[in-house]
């Protein structure tokens, strides 16, 4: 992973990109081999289908493993434009994606994004301890916004977040991919409607073994924690999802450090028991030394799960029916899509800032619950 610095962002103010070796096609120069674009040409192209203009902020693995290539597929939204502290990165996404330079900002010039008419959406897409900042400089120009989970680090920087949203009078949606999935849709169906009557039992886990020990997911400072924030996350959300309720309570216990050096700064692994409305039992488990990845309910006449639950790759679920067959879809494109609809029929997210919030209350519970032994009050 790149070091991050101070100086290394110091970059180009602006983005006439003098200094850096910008290849021609940025340009709608045809370049041997290449395929002629005119990248505005076809920004107005896709103003033109109605289509609304995201740009992204951040461009790590996410944004350029799943976002940008998700945006391809969209049918409401495209990428018009991108924001990133890594000027070596810009000629690459430029001839990517076919970005006109007056679409590429760095967090310096980043509120200038406001005079920006190819962009309606700031998808950000960092480090988590960044998300609160660039949400509310993202409203304050004017723009709705995507932030990718979890919202923030505390709830004090969600309200922030919903209240400048709310000022500028711009949506807010959490990257929560999962609610346009269709297995994750199924559980939820099977949940709530109590197909298989009433949940006794849910229990949710998803790990991995985490690589690089010096990437910011493994420093609390920027990752507000270990794998709960990062996956964890998803076993909150699933269970309440399924169960169509919220917990009222938590106990949650840390799991061993089998490298006390690598996980000084966050847990390694987790485990918590939330006490939900009508004494259903429900577990959740993350982990950054060990692979999972399910949700399970067991209810009054069976049990129904996902195997493979909260992955981008695909799902595979089972009901006491067999096995779940739904097509597989491009979760970023439906989400993002499902987001631009939103904004275009003036409806509220359906995943907003709201939800955000309330899982990174409940998040802040389970580590309370863990760091004091005792059980935890979620209000
Ligand atoms: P990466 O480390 O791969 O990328 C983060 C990017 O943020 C960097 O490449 C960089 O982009 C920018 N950045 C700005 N400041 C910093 C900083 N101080 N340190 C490191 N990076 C910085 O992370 P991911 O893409 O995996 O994760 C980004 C966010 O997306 C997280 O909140 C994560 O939880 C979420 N995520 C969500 C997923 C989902 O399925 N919904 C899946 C994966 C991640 P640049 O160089 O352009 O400035």
């Amino acid at each position: 992973m790149e070091s991050r610095n101070t100086s290394r962002r110091k970059f180009l103010y602006n983005v006439g990109l003098a200094g850096l070796s910008v290849p021609l096609i940025s340009s709608g120069i045809k370049c041997a081999g290449e395929k002629k674009t005119n990248p505005q040409m076809m920004i107005d192209e896709n103003k033109k289908a109605g289509k609304l203009g995201i740009a992204l902020l951040g461009l790590g693995g996410y944004a350029g493993g799943q976002l940008a290539p998700a945006l391809r597929s969209t049918e409401h939204c495209y990428l018009a434009g991108i924001v990133t502290g890594t000027p070596s990165k810009i000629p690459t996404w430029q001839s990517k994606y076919s970005i006109p330079d007056k679409n590429v900002y760095n967090y310096e010039n980043f509120d200038k994004i406001k005079d920006n008419t190819d962009i309606d959406i700031v998808y950000v897409v960092t480090p988590n301890a960044l998300h609160r900042d660039f949400v509310v400089r993202a409203a304050q120009a004017g723009k709705h916004v995507i932030c990718e989970k979890p919202m923030a680090l505390s709830v004090e920087d969600c309200d922030l977040m919903i209240a400048a949203c709310k000022k500028a009078g711009k949506l807010l949606s959490i990257g929560y991919r999962l609610h346009f999935e269709p297995y994750n849709l199924e559980m939820v169906r099977l949940g709530t409607k109590k197909i298989y009557g009433n949940i006794k039992k849910i229990s949710a886990g998803f790990g991995f073994t985490i690589g690089d020990p010096t990437q910011w997911r493994l420093k609390k400072a920027l990752s507000g924690g270990g794998p709960l924030q990062d996956v964890g996350i998803y076993c909150v959300q699933g269970i309440c999802y399924t169960t169509g309720l919220e917990p009222v309570a938590v106990t949650a216990q840390e799991g061993p450090k089998t490298n006390p050096g690598k996980f000084k700064d966050v847990e390694q692994s987790l485990t918590w028991q939330f006490e939900m409305p009508g004494g259903i039992i429900a577990e959740g488990r993350s982990s950054y030394g060990e692979g999972m990845n399910f949700l399970k309910a067991e209810a009054e006449k069976g049990t129904f799960e996902l195997t493979s639950a909260y992955s981008y790759s695909g799902q595979a679920g089972y009901t006491p029916e067999g096995a779940m067959n739904f097509p597989k879809i491009i979760q970023q494109a439906k989400q993002m899509d499902g987001f631009a609809l939103s904004i275009k029929n003036n409806q509220p997210s359906i995943v907003p800032g709201e939800l955000g919030r309330r899982d990174v209350k409940i998040i802040a519970a389970i580590y309370e619950a863990m760091g004091t032994g005792k059980k935890i009050a979620i209000n």
